[in-house]
């Protein structure tokens, strides 16, 4: 039976994350697998490089956020015994950056949340539907509460 070895949990800082941190760990366990860790920074400005800073962002507020969501990511990373070069936060778009880190990284299942979606909101697509369509890799959506 094929297991899955390296396994990409993406999670972003929504109620339901611990719940998929829960599915990752199961998942991990029976497989054996190792888990890395993505957040994509989609809601914070990218920083201007021509500066030669790495993180020299706009404001007080941009810098609080990214240093948040670094606690956030060590935290899970320290729970799920992820080792810190397999924790990732990286800037752009969802779908895109994280299955180009899938391909990266060898991955052989990324892990993300589903909502039920209807109308609307079903047009305007979401993460797990990207992922679902352009992954490198099989991907367990797993069902989220409705938002
Ligand atoms: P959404 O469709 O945007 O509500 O998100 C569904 C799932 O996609 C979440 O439960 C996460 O697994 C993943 N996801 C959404 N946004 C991000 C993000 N910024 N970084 C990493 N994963 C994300």
């Amino acid at each position: 039976m094929t297991t899955y070895k390296q396994i990409l949990l993406a999670f972003d800082f929504s109620d339901e994350t611990d719940f998929l941190i829960k599915r990752a760990s199961e998942m991990a366990f029976l497989n054996n697998a190792k888990i890395s860790l993505v957040h994509i920074l989609d809601n914070i400005p990218m920083p201007d490089m021509s500066y030669g800073t790495i993180i020299a962002l706009n404001d007080e507020t941009d810098s609080a956020l990214l240093e948040q969501q670094k606690n956030k990511c060590n935290e899970i990373g320290k729970f799920l015994n992820v080792p810190e070069t397999q924790r990732w936060l990286i800037w752009g778009n969802p779908k895109d950056e994280i299955c180009a880190l899938a391909t990266q990284e060898n991955i052989d299942l990324i892990i993300v949340g589903s909502h039920a979606r209807h109308g609307l909101a079903l047009l305007l697509g979401s993460t797990a539907n990207g992922v679902l369509h352009h992954a490198p890799c099989d991907v367990l959506a797993v069902r989220l509460a409705t938002k």
